[in-house]
């Protein structure tokens, strides 16, 4: 049983090196937070700093921050969450990895860009078609305009 069976969530306050508190939320019983996920398998740290947008719980590549701050000249602090299982957890990791992070998150940011503009270009030709369709049936006349 949980000791905040009364609550829907858990705060768990973190310090930051720079001496910033920041508070992380669960919203079940599980502890968040440190490096590696509740139900990670045992991954090395390194397979996981290679890939921080990939949750270390349940595989999702969706995973984005929530929060970073500078941990030193060459490393970052970074509190992650992960949409798809609510994971949310926080590490210190190298500025490379954090590159690469980024990197990936531009790529995920192209990459909806993309897709609305196929979904847009694919929704304006089938109304161009539906129209012309009409037009040839006679079922658009001046009076429509
Ligand atoms: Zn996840």
């Amino acid at each position: 049983m949980s000791r905040h069976a009364d609550h829907s969530h858990n705060v768990r306050k973190v310090v930051l090196p720079s001496g910033k508190t920041i508070e992380i939320v669960s919203f079940d019983d599980q502890l968040v937070g440190g490096l590696t996920a509740p139900a990670a398998p045992a991954a090395p740290d390194s397979a996981f700093e290679d890939h921080l947008h990939v949750c270390g719980g349940c595989g999702s590549g969706l995973v984005y921050p929530l929060d970073w701050n500078e941990a030193g000249a060459r490393h970052w602090e970074v509190t992650l969450r992960c949409p798809n299982c609510e994971w949310v957890g926080t590490g210190v990791f190298g500025s490379e990895a954090v590159e690469r992070f980024d990197a990936e998150l531009d790529r995920g940011t192209e990459s909806v860009i993309a897709d609305l503009r196929r979904l847009m270009h694919a929704n304006m030709e089938e109304d161009v078609e539906r129209f012309s369709a009409a037009l040839q049936a006679g079922h658009v006349v001046p009076e429509d305009f």
